[in-house]
């Protein structure tokens, strides 16, 4: 039996949601103790009970100890079913994460499925769904699988209320990564959207963000939008690059203004195009278990978070698998996952 630290690294939901993810993929059961144990509020919290009911349905596992606000978990998975299914997190809780937990055994599956997935979209400290679509997807279907998304509501935090469906056909054989040079510049793009706030928010935020990132005015998009239950407000940069894209996404706040969210922004962009790599500091914590699942690997990055550290010891558990992360140079590090 594999026995997981939550207090480990970083000590959040992501040690939890890998260890799912692995143990469905696998068929090795684990237990967790301490579940998120360096977070303020320890435990299941709705969006990581969702996920752990979701790996439990999909993988028809046998639970442990399971209910909201446990800290610890012991999770037995047999089959995995493939089919359709519709999550709910029940509050502003991610979604996205949600569907991360399950997407690796859906993608390796026996059979395609449909998602339909309900909760936050746009989280602060979670991936944006606009993140997942455009910058995640598109590595992940070029290893193999075919996973496209539709977003038909938007949830932002308080209010949640999100909803988007997800269309997965599996692939057998996951095919390597290898992203270690991202070409050269295509269009940096830049969106500032808001719901039931005043437009001028958005409005400040894509003026300072296109001259901060010397975007030209075709390239920049204001949106009101209409499908969403409560306010909220995000700034998203897309840079398209030869060989990769990235999506940075900055969220507006109470008591922090248009100005600096946009400022905050800009500057992760930068560092992203300054250092010369092909991912970002989120893109690559999450592009480490379909390369493990896959043929490995390698790509070029920014400073390597906590997440991407603890990420690494969570799948060496349940994978025999080296991944090796290497200074290139004050601002370029790579990682590379090598099978064993
Ligand atoms: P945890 O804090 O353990 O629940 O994990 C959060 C996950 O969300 C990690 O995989 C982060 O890389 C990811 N994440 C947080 N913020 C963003 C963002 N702005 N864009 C993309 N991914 C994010």
């Amino acid at each position: 039996m594999i026995e997981i630290d939550g207090t480990y690294g970083e000590g959040g939901g992501q040690i939890l949601r890998t260890s799912l993810a692995l143990s469905l993929v696998t068929g090795k059961p684990f237990t967790i103790k301490n579940i998120r144990g360096n977070r303020k509020r320890t435990g299941l919290l709705r969006q990581h009970f969702t996920a752990v009911n979701a790996a439990k349905e999909i993988g028809q596992a046998n639970v442990e100890e399971f209910f909201m606000g446990s800290e610890t978990l012991c999770f037995a998975p047999s089959t995995i079913q493939p089919g359709d299914y519709r999550f709910s997190v029940g509050s502003a809780g991610s979604a996205m994460l949600v569907f991360q937990t399950i997407l690796p055994a859906l993608m390796l599956a026996d059979g395609p499925s449909q998602l339909t997935l309900e909760g936050g979209t746009h989280n602060p400290w979670a991936p944006p769904f606009n993140f997942v679509e455009s910058a995640f997807l598109l590595c992940l279907n070029s290893m193999g699988p075919k996973v496209a998304m539709k977003l038909e509501r938007y949830g932002f935090y308080p209010a949640g209320g999100g909803s988007f469906d997800v269309s997965i056909t599996p692939s057998t054989k996951m095919g390597k990564l290898n992203l270690m040079n991202r070409g050269s510049l295509v269009c940096t793009k830049v969106l500032a959207q808001v719901a039931n706030i005043p437009q001028s928010i958005a409005e400040r935020e894509a003026l300072i963000l296109a001259r901060k990132l010397n975007v030209s005015t075709e390239n920049v998009v204001v949106e009101n939008l209409t499908n969403s239950v409560g306010p909220g407000n995000i700034a998203s940069v897309m840079v398209e690059s030869e060989f990769s894209t990235e999506v940075f996404v900055g969220f507006g706040e109470h008591g922090v203004s248009a100005e600096r969210v946009a400022k905050r922004l800009a500057s992760e962009v930068n560092s992203y195009l300054i250092a010369d790599v092909a991912v970002g500091q989120h893109l690559a914590d999450q592009l480490l278990i379909p390369m493990a699942l896959g043929k490995g690997g390698e790509f070029t990055s920014v400073k390597p978070t906590l997440h991407t550290e603890t990420n690494i010891e969570v799948i060496k558990e349940f994978l025999d698998v080296d991944i090796r992360i290497k200074q290139l140079n004050e601002k370029a590090w790579s990682i590379k996952v090598a099978l064993a």
